[in-house]
């Protein structure tokens, strides 16, 4: 689009739409996991805290349900994410001075310790998913989608909440379809395990950036000092939804792969 700053010797990497995907990618996914994080820490301290016997066990099994998440879509996240921050400083993101080469070595074990990744997708899918036949799920499903009722009517958020409420609907439906092909195939459990895991994740954190966008609605609404924070939280929702949960239609795609292919290879195949 030529130059931003004519004025200045060279325009500063801000001006590029690249640059800006990696920065609000890293900041979409960084706010949106930590807003899960929360969510996630409140069902712990109310499993352990709350007086009445029934809200614990509900609060439990609701944190049983999101642990494998946090656990594996936060450090796949945490790797992408520091990636991305060696990616904006170009080639001096390499080199050791600025440190994101030390964050990206240190991130990338997360994905391996205290349980690999691919076990954290195992549990989710055997013992969360298929081990109550979907039922806890169904009730996170059923949480989520009362936010997107709440909000639909509101003009400012009407479109957000509609493609959350068709991605809860879509959600809803693949935990079915999985049920059902695990059900007629057991290598189905693993084939399709970090993909439904994924899945999950973006279609989550679209449900938390759907209501941290309604807060900054309320706010903007009755009026704020802090008006700059909260439209930012409101640009941040729609990138999240424009240009991150697309995301989740490639996992949906990969786990309708079915686990065939993956299974055609004989083990000779690998040999090394
Ligand atoms: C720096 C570091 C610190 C550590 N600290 C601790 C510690 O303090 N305490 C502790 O207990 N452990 C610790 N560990 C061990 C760590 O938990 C294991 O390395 C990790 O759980 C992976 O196990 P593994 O290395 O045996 O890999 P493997 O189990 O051999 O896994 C290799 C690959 O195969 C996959 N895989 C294995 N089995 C299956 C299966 N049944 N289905 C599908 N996929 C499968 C895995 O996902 C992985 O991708 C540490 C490891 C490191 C590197």
């Amino acid at each position: 689009a030529g130059a931003q700053h004519p004025d200045k010797v060279a325009d500063p990497i801000i001006v590029h739409p690249d640059v800006r995907r990696m920065l609000l990618t890293q900041k979409t996914l960084v706010e949106g996991s930590r807003m899960l994080a929360a969510y996630c820490a409140r069902q712990l301290d109310l499993e352990h805290g709350h007086p009445e016997p029934s809200y614990r066990k509900a609060a439990s099994k609701r944190a049983a349900l999101l642990i494998p998440i946090v656990k594996a879509f936060f450090t796949d996240m945490g790797q992408e994410v520091a990636s991305l921050g060696v990616q904006v400083y170009g080639g001096h993101g390499y080199i050791r001075e600025w440190g994101m080469e030390q964050l990206m070595r240190d991130s990338r074990i997360t994905q391996l310790y205290e349980g690999t990744n691919g076990i954290q997708a195992l549990d989710y899918i055997r013992r969360k998913l298929l081990g109550d036949g979907g039922t806890e799920l169904s009730a996170l499903q059923a949480e989520f989608s009362e936010v997107c009722d709440r909000q639909i009517d509101r003009p400012a958020l009407h479109d957000m909440a509609s493609k959350v409420q068709a991605r809860i609907g879509e959600w809803r439906e693949l935990s079915a379809e999985i049920i059902a092909a695990t059900g007629r195939d057991p290598q189905e459990i693993g084939a399709v395990s970090v993909d439904f895991l994924q899945y999950s994740a973006y279609v989550l954190l679209a449900g938390l950036w759907l209501q941290a966008a309604a807060r900054a609605q309320d706010a903007l609404e009755q009026g704020t000092a802090e008006e700059a924070f909260y439209q930012a939280k409101l640009a941040s929702a729609d990138f999240y939804l424009r240009r991150v949960l697309p995301r989740a239609s490639a996992h949906r795609e990969a786990i309708q792969g079915g686990a065939e292919c993956l299974m055609a290879l004989p083990e000779t195949d690998f040999a090394f």
